[in-house]
């Protein structure tokens, strides 16, 4: 194939704190390897609709500190059919686009790889805070997700320490328990329910309730993950078996935003330079990966055939330091 010279960048899916480091990156490391680097916003709808402009180093000062994308964010249903995604093609050669860098999500990930076989190259780079992407052990956002949700359980035990409560807290993280058990394991949380599991309210939640308390705890925390939902009524349910009073607290998009943590602006810088790096070596149609501690590029029909499960060993911990 020709020379690259033009390059897209774009963030879709739901946002996540690092998203703009990772644009940054792939925008400075892009001009210093001679490449024209072009924004497009609202993810594939700016694809389609020719949301399309260049972006120079010094439109990127500035944005590491900041949580979101400026890019802005977006699902795109015209992009799930064949039609849209010829438009995208049509409008890419409108720009000159040799080849995109999609930041994202699984989703994201399979929207690239539909065009990619229509003939546009891309790169992945993971970013979601929810860690659930198979082919990469860290995705961008993570660190920093967790990080606003524990700051807020820590305020949540203190009152629910004071009145002798049992505070149910729902995390996100949509069908994966990543953020839940890691919340659950850094918070002390007496249980934690993830989706992988199928969930039982009296061995999951009730009974540890109960061990704690005959125990001499007085106070209790329970994680609840996103793709469990129905908090509230669990809360009600722990009150009428326990006695126990139970509130629950949904902490919903407050862990989308942040300024993002030093690892997910680190992460996400250094994923930005292996995307161009990959572009470069002419290695594309590949996801951006963090495995075993390097920055890997994994072909992206492979990286979506992978499958990723909460470790067993991390959910026994949980349960081991809860007692
Ligand atoms: P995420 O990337 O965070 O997983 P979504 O699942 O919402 O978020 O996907 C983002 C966008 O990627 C969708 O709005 C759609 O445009 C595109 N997409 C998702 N799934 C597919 C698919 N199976 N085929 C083609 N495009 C997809």
């Amino acid at each position: 194939m020709s020379e690259i010279k033009n390059i897209g960048v774009l963030t879709s899916g739901g946002d996540a704190p690092g998203m703009n480091a990772a644009i940054r990156a792939v925008v400075r490391a892009g001009i210093y390897n001679n490449l024209n680097v072009f924004g497009i916003k609202r993810g594939y709808n700016g694809l389609i609709s020719g949301e399309i402009t260049e972006i120079g180093a010094r439109e990127v000062s500035g944005v590491l500190r900041r949580g979101g994308t400026i890019l802005k964010t977006a699902r795109c249903l015209e992009f799930m059919k064949e039609e849209g995604r010829k438009k995208a093609i049509s409008m890419a050669g409108v720009f000159g686009l040799d080849a995109i860098v999609v930041i994202g999500g699984d989703g994201s990930y399979k929207g690239a790889r539909d065009i990619s076989k229509l003939g546009l190259p891309v790169i992945g780079i993971p970013g979601t805070i929810d860690n659930d992407i198979s082919s990469t052990d860290y995705t961008i956002g993570f660190d920093t997700a967790l990080n606003t949700a524990l700051e807020a359980i820590d305020k949540i035990r203190d009152t629910s320490y004071s009145h002798e409560r049992c505070s149910l807290i729902e995390v996100m993280g949509r069908s994966a328990g990543y953020i839940a058990l890691t919340i659950g394991i850094t918070s002390g949380a007496e249980a934690v329910v993830v989706p992988e599991k199928e969930f039982n309210l009296d061995t999951d939640i009730i009974r540890p309730i109960i061990d704690a308390r005959n125990s001499g705890k007085t106070d209790y925390i329970v994680i609840v993950a996103e793709g469990i939902g129905g908090v509230m009524d669990i809360a009600k349910d722990i009150t009428e078996r326990t006695g126990i009073e139970a509130r629950a607290t949904i902490l919903g998009h407050v862990q989308r935003g942040g300024t993002p943590s030093v690892q997910d602006r680190y992460i996400a810088s250094l994923m930005g330079v292996k995307a161009i790096e990959l572009i470069k070596n002419k290695e594309l149609n590949r996801v951006v990966s963090l495995k075993n501690d390097k920055i890997v590029g994994i072909e992206i029909n492979e990286a979506l055939d992978m499958k990723k499960t909460l470790d067993p060993h991390i959910v026994s911990i949980s349960k081991m330091l809860a007692i």
